[in-house]
């Protein structure tokens, strides 16, 4: 089986790699040189098992249970375990949370758990928490480096017998066919679009059906602080999150409104990073966060309507799909979504090959 992969991101990297490990041939197109922010190198690479919703949480938490109980994963990846809490908004459902914490406990057991907010004492790193604020805590959860995992990742595969092909993809043909600068056509059996907030101008050009996909800016600033007892964190009211980085540096991010920003030469807007400041004050009661040489980091990822990262087939009764939609929290799902995309595209792994 042929597997063209056009794009080597976390996304295409991981998925590169289980396709060798199910003896796939697979060709990786990803220009070369270095890839600059793309979604992966600028990653906070926040990973935890919960998510609001059920199906994402056992997804989220697959893939942080293969991470946490290979060593070789681990190092690949520089896995860090930090605790993490993820405040939900005011008009949650308590029932479905419980159903989301339920289903990292049956993979994780014991390290999610739901919480009520009765008052500041409580959680004293997060002192602007309303009391009534339903809360997850996870025991189990942590961050990595994207950008390492992904260049782990890919030398695994090409180790496997893939071939990495550095040119830019230029078209897709549903034969199929990937076309490269100069018009050379690869002909493959089944060919996955993986060029995350890239894919929806991608799609555009090449006049192929855009699947909802869209691309949104993400940005987040580093500063000096260290709260004592705070870990990684979201906070769904005020819209706030982030995590302790080491070093006396503190992430601190919120959600941008900029869609369909065109990656590669995003901006950074000054208007959000103020208000990152604000909220850090009157949510962690940062008084002076983030203080001297600050940097604010601004990228993109792609955004799927609903599902995450997932391999969606992008002409009917064709082999052409793409596989993104990272949604700004692929780097926790990444390895139980490659391991279903490869068995789809792939399903009898060769004789004696590890899937
Ligand atoms: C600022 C930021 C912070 C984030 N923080 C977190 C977090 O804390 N936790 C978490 O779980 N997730 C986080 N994410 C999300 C996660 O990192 C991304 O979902 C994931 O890295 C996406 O990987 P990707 O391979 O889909 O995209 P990318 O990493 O963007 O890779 C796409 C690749 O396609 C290549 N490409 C583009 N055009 C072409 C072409 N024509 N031909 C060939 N190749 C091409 C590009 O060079 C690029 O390398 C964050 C994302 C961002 C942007």
């Amino acid at each position: 089986m042929r597997v063209a992969v056009v794009g080597a991101g976390l996304a295409g990297a991981a998925l590169a790699w289980r396709l060798t490990r199910r003896g796939a041939q697979v060709e990786i197109f990803a220009p070369r040189g270095p890839y600059g922010q793309d979604a992966t190198n600028a990653s906070g690479g926040l990973v935890r098992g919960f998510e609001p919703d059920p199906l994402d949480a056992r997804r989220a938490a697959w893939s942080l249970a293969e991470l946490r109980a290979d060593p070789v994963l681990r190092a690949w990846a520089g896995y860090r375990e930090l605790p993490s809490v993820y405040a939900l908004p005011p008009d949650a459902d308590p029932g479905a949370a419980q159903r989301a914490v339920d289903a990292v406990d049956e993979v994780i057991p014991g390290s999610a758990r739901l919480r009520q907010i009765t008052g500041p004492a409580e959680l004293p790193a997060l002192p602007g928490l309303a009391v009534g604020t339903l809360a997850v805590q996870e025991r189990y959860a942590g961050y990595i480096s994207p950008g390492r995992l992904r260049s782990a990742l890919l030398a695994a595969a090409l180790a496997g017998g893939a071939r990495l092909l550095p040119e830019p993809v230029t078209g897709v043909d549903p034969a199929p066919a990937v076309r490269v600068a100069g018009g050379a056509e690869h002909r493959c059996d089944a060919l996955v679009v993986a060029t995350g907030p890239w894919t929806p101008p991608l799609l555009a050009r090449w006049g192929l059906p855009g699947q909802g996909l869209r691309t949104r800016q993400i940005q987040y600033t580093l500063g000096r602080a260290e709260p004592p007892g705070l870990g990684a964190f979201v906070d769904d009211s005020s819209g706030l999150y982030g995590r302790v980085v080491g070093a006396g540096l503190l992430l601190l991010g919120l959600p941008t409104r900029h869609w369909q920003v065109v990656p590669g030469g995003i901006a950074v807007d000054t208007a959000l990073a103020r208000e990152v400041v604000v909220r850090a004050g009157e949510r962690l009661g940062l008084a002076d966060w983030p203080g001297a040489h600050a940097r604010t980091v601004a990228s993109a990822d792609c955004y799927a309507g609903e599902g995450g990262l997932r391999l969606r087939r992008l002409l009917p009764d064709t082999a052409v799909h793409t596989f993104t939609g990272g949604s700004g929290g692929a780097a926790k799902t990444v390895l139980t979504a490659a391991h279903d995309a490869a068995a789809e595209l792939c399903p009898r792994a060769a004789h004696g090959t590890r899937a």
